[in-house]
């Protein structure tokens, strides 16, 4: 899964992380220079963000939406991988990228070994609140790792973070509320909208290249015939082995698997055959990608919008 393309981007990521890094530090030094001169010493410390908003770290853009939507103006949220094509796989993250973890109030992180370069980081860090998604949703390492895309690991997640905001700002609890309730009703919109479409693809056989949408296929209450051995070569990182390969084309062909999906965010010679004989087959695909693409604001309307393509892709 690894590919000079995504070192090659990894390094403009950096690039594009100092400069921010930069333009902050600047902006620090201003409202510094404004303390001074109107003497109102109110303790800006490295913990508060810019005008009082808790400084908010994420590791992974999965969860920056969600985080960003509950904290509202009163935080400032950003994502240590902001980059669409860094696998968070397999990052590997810079001094900088660590001080920021360590030095913001609240941390959101995803778990389950996903990004374990941020769960080690905030192991030593003191004073900083981590919300640790799949912990939150009750997914421990070794389980599928993708978690953003199940509805009851973004509603914990929801709930922990907002609990940890509150206790960072408790002036603003109240804000927050409210934040959060907006938050719940488009969750629960999702919710409506992922019922409606189970009742289409609940008991459908899928077989994925790679197992990112686990847990949607999971709320639409399709049923994983992924070949055992494949998926778990895929998950170790390693090529299939010949006849797992076989086994998942004739499955695709024979009709065993009556839909795909495809990462194509991670995808090698491999999952392009797979992809080939699905279509030779006539079985529908679904494609998405492991992080958020661009287009999407918030995590919760990317995942309509995948609800929306399972559904027209299965109504076939
Ligand atoms: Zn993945």
């Amino acid at each position: 899964m690894r590919n000079t393309q995504g070192f090659q981007t990894r390094t403009t990521h950096r690039g594009i992380f100092s400069m921010r890094s930069m333009t902050r530090r600047i902006g620090v030094a201003v409202v510094a220079a404004a303390t001074v001169l109107f003497g109102a010493a109110c303790g800006v410390g490295s913990q508060s963000g810019a005008e009082g908003k808790v400084d908010v770290v994420v590791s992974v853009n999965q969860w920056k939406s969600l985080a960003s939507e509950i904290g509202g103006d009163k935080a400032e949220v950003t994502s240590i991988l902001a980059n669409q094509n860094v696998e968070a796989h397999d990052f590997e993250p810079q001094p900088s990228d660590i001080a920021k973890l360590t030095t913001a109030k609240v941390v959101v992180v995803n778990g389950a070994d996903y990004d374990s370069w941020a769960t080690k980081a905030m192991q030593n860090a003191s004073g900083v609140a981590v919300v640790n998604a799949a912990k939150a949703g009750g997914i421990s390492a070794g389980q599928n790792p993708h978690t953003w895309f199940s509805a009851s690991v973004r509603k914990a997640t929801a709930k922990a973070y907002l609990a940890q905001l509150k206790k960072a700002a408790p002036d603003d609890s109240h804000y927050f509320d409210e934040q959060y309730a907006a938050w719940q009703k488009k969750e629960a919109s999702l919710d409506e909208a992922t019922a409606a479409v189970k009742k289409e693809t609940g008991g459908v056989a899928y077989g994925a290249t790679e197992s990112v949408a686990y847990y949607l296929a999971k709320d639409l209450g399709m049923k994983d015939a992924t070949p055992t051995g494949y998926a778990q070569a895929v998950e170790n990182e390693s090529e299939p082995a010949p006849g797992d390969i076989k086994t998942f084309q004739g499955k695709l062909e024979n009709g065993d698997i009556k839909l795909l999906i495809v990462n194509d965010q991670e995808k090698n010679s491999t999952a392009t055959m797979i992809e080939k004989t699905a279509k030779a087959s006539k079985v529908p695909i679904v494609h998405l990608s492991e992080s958020m693409p661009s287009k999407y604001t918030s995590l919760v309307t990317w995942v309509e919008a995948l609800v929306d393509d399972f559904e027209k892709t299965s109504a076939h």
